[in-house]
């Protein structure tokens, strides 16, 4: 049986683990990543000056402009992708944000989650996107969350689950879908057949704790890289038969 830390242990332990932090905060102050002002890593200048995109497109062929984010008469008609809609927040030719997702991603800087959150649940709302009952972060391989620490998706999918409405707290379920496979970083394939190979039998479904049928799902995560990754955790989840899927992003590498 481990041992219990008795409470003079507990509290030196705490002292420490504060006084370090401080002592990091002196010796690398944060600094906001655009403008370089102490304080922060975003000060609140340049959040107010993230920039929201101003149109969506179907996230299948990607070419026509739909409402908010939904597939085009013509891909829905061939029933080849099972999510129904995609919002980016901004853009990927937004060299601020694509800095700030680094950081986050690759920096390790957790505290950025309710910056990158609150452009994400700003852009839902600014897209009238059907209110989720249920928000699934795209989980990580066990490999690649040992490597970070942290899953980037599932930090996001919290903040947008208590604050895109008011006073409510979305359930977040991060168990129902899992990724069974590690796969190579999207990133690093070029062609979309290799791509979409890649996903195949990478994501499966778990019995769901709370039921899935017929309510809105809101799948997270950070960048949308060829739209494989969302597609393929779409067609798993379709199988639990919900209403609507519908994915955010911070931003979409091909825009
Ligand atoms: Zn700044
Ligand atoms: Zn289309």
């Amino acid at each position: 049986m481990p041992k219990k830390q008795n409470s003079c242990q507990k509290n030196i332990t705490e002292l420490f683990q504060r006084s370090e932090s401080f002592l990091v905060d002196i010796l690398f102050p944060r600094r906001c990543i655009k403008c370089g002002q102490e304080g922060s890593f975003i000060c609140d200048l340049c959040k107010r000056s993230l920039e929201y995109l101003s149109f969506q497109i179907c996230p299948v062929c990607e070419k026509t402009i739909t409402l908010s984010g939904e597939q085009c008469l013509k891909c829905k008609q061939t029933q080849a992708v099972e999510l129904d809609r995609l919002i980016s927040a901004g853009s990927y030719s937004d060299r601020f944000l694509v800095r700030l997702i680094h950081a986050y991603k690759y920096k390790f800087v957790e505290e950025l989650s309710e910056d990158l959150g609150d452009f994400m649940a700003n852009a839902l709302k600014r897209w009238k996107t059907p209110i989720p009952d249920i928000i699934v972060p795209v989980p990580l391989h066990k490999r690649r969350l040992k490597w970070r620490g942290f899953n980037q998706s599932l930090l996001l999918a919290k903040y947008i689950s208590e604050n895109l409405i008011p006073g409510i707290e979305i359930p977040v379920d991060d168990k129902t879908l899992e990724r069974k496979r590690h796969t190579m970083p999207q990133m690093e394939m070029k062609e979309y057949g290799s791509r979409k190979q890649n996903m195949q039998n990478a994501f499966a479904v778990k019995p769901p704790d709370v039921e899935f049928r017929n309510k809105n799902i809101l799948l997270v995560d950070d960048i949308c890289t060829t739209g494989a990754t969302l597609f393929e955790c779409a067609r798993i989840i379709s199988t639990l038969r919900p209403r609507s899927i519908t994915a955010v992003v911070l931003a979409r590498q091909d825009m």
